[in-house]
């Protein structure tokens, strides 16, 4: 990025918003600038809405901030609704079933959903109050005293009195402004992949876990759906590899499986190719010393992703999105000033998130075989434990700690937007329910 001038302090609120990213985050602050008033642009570099990824926990404070959007009942109208998890072993046969809920630490009113289906909601909610430029790309950024000149690969080019990077963990504006990813990703030792499969396994709301040594494999298939989702976990030191280029990933994934013949692994394996959702990334971390520079702002994964192995990225990027348009609408066009605090809000929650997701990389792909054959038994052996129910109670504990590590900062804004977004959401169901020719 250029700089022209110094960019300390603005006096006239900023109200164009350019946010770089359509998955979570994006969306989520899409949302919230419109209820303060901003006006929002989000430029999305696939050609439509990426409708990958695996079930995600939106849980504790996150549920609050879902609540606060008005997008509580179409979450939970697409909850996973998922009933009981099993290890299995290499026949097939279930070694130990837990309820869903204790796997996914999970109390109250949390709840669990696709990626695919929050980032549509998300889109949805949105897409008549946000301008959508999908397809494109920020190409440039020059930054000067009354806000950000922005070209684009396609677009024309605009200025903008801020710019958001809500661009996921390779984030192309972390890049344009702080320079390489790789000064700011810390690999975990450990791949990812995910895909929708054909439902082979006839599993119903149930999720079936394979473990190896340094590998674990996972299909499940959740409410009312005919397909179902593959995963594919291995420990590995850094690979290099293209993260646009889906093939040389499957071929990757192919070869590290090639040898396992256990299960189903061979059957799930293959139909990674077919699928056109392939996702696949390391499970790693991004640690900034700031996540904001002049008016450009860092949002979600790009500015602190926690990996998938804490359960946490979405819900933080939910949090990170109010907080931060919290600030902007609180601050009066110091955007410098609520940069600070949003971050200030953030981070302490985000640190403790990656020190989790770092220990729990581990417990995802255990080492070796005696570790598994514990957690085997463990599983095998805990429903029928006396003691269960405290076992499982300190389990949700130490989640729901998790859960409300970030707290929900008061706007006075965000309650008043709050009332109209109820009064919407019970809007959109009715027009669902008569859309559908159902009976309330
Ligand atoms: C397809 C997909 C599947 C995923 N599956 C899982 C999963 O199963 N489990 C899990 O824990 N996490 C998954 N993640 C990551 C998870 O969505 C994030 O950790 C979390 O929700 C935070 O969201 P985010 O909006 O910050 O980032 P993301 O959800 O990653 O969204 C970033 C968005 O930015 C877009 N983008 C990237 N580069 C550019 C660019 N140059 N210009 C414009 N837009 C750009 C991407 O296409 C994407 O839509 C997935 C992400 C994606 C994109």
């Amino acid at each position: 990025m250029t700089h022209t001038a110094p960019t300390a302090r603005q006096t006239s609120p900023a109200r164009t918003v350019l946010i770089s990213g359509a998955g979570i985050a994006g969306p989520a602050l899409a949302l919230w600038l419109h209820r303060y008033g901003f006006e929002p642009t989000v430029v999305e570099r696939a050609p439509k809405l990426r409708p990958g990824g695996y079930k995600v926990d939106l849980r504790g404070t996150a549920i609050e901030i879902c609540k606060r959007m008005g997008i509580m009942d179409a979450v939970r109208a697409r909850s996973t609704d998922m009933q009981t998890g099993s290890y299995v072993d290499t026949n097939n046969r279930t070694v130990g079933e837990l309820p869903a809920d204790i796997f996914g630490g999970r109390s109250g009113d949390d709840d669990e959903i696709t990626r695919g289906d929050l980032a549509r909601i998300l889109y949805e909610r949105t897409r008549d109050d946000a301008e959508y430029l999908f397809g494109d790309s920020i190409a440039s950024l020059t930054e000067d005293a009354d806000g950000v000149l922005v070209t684009f690969e396609n677009a024309e080019p605009r200025r903008f009195d801020l710019v958001v990077g809500a661009d996921g963990m390779h984030s192309h504006t972390r890049r344009l402004v702080f320079g390489d990813e790789r000064h700011f990703k810390r690999h975990l030792g450990a791949y990812i992949s995910i895909f929708t499969a054909p439902n082979d396994l006839k599993l119903d709301r149930h999720e079936a876990y394979h473990a190896l040594p340094d590998k674990l494999v996972c299909a499940y298939s959740s409410r009312g759906e005919t397909t179902a989702k593959n995963m594919f976990v291995f420990a590995s030191p850094e690979l290099t590899f293209d993260h646009r280029d889906t093939a040389a990933q499957k071929e990757i994934l192919a070869n590290t499986f090639a040898q396992d013949h256990s299960w189903e692994i061979p059957r799930l394996l293959t139909n990674a190719e077919a699928a056109d959702d392939f996702y696949f990334d390391s499970m790693g971390v991004i640690e900034m010393d700031r996540w904001s520079k002049g008016r450009v702002v860092l949002l979600g994964d790009a500015a602190h992703c926690t990996s998938p192995a804490s359960g946490q990225g979405t819900g933080l990027a939910l949090l990170g999105a109010y907080h931060l348009a919290g600030e902007l609408a609180a601050a009066n066009g110091d955007f410098g000033r609520a940069f600070a605090a949003y971050e200030a809000h953030l981070r302490p929650g985000v640190e403790h998130t990656q020190k989790f997701a770092e220990g729990f990389v581990g417990e995802m792909t255990m080492d070796r075989k005696w570790k598994i054959q514990l957690r085997l038994l463990m599983v095998r052996t805990l429903p029928k434990m006396p003691w269960r129910n405290l076992i499982a109670k300190k389990i949700t504990e130490d989640v729901q700690k998790m859960a409300h590590i970030v707290p929900v900062k008061e706007y006075a804004e965000a309650r008043a937007g709050e009332a109209e977004a109820r009064a919407g959401e019970a809007e959109a169901r009715v027009t669902e329910v008569v859309r559908s020719g159902s009976t309330v």
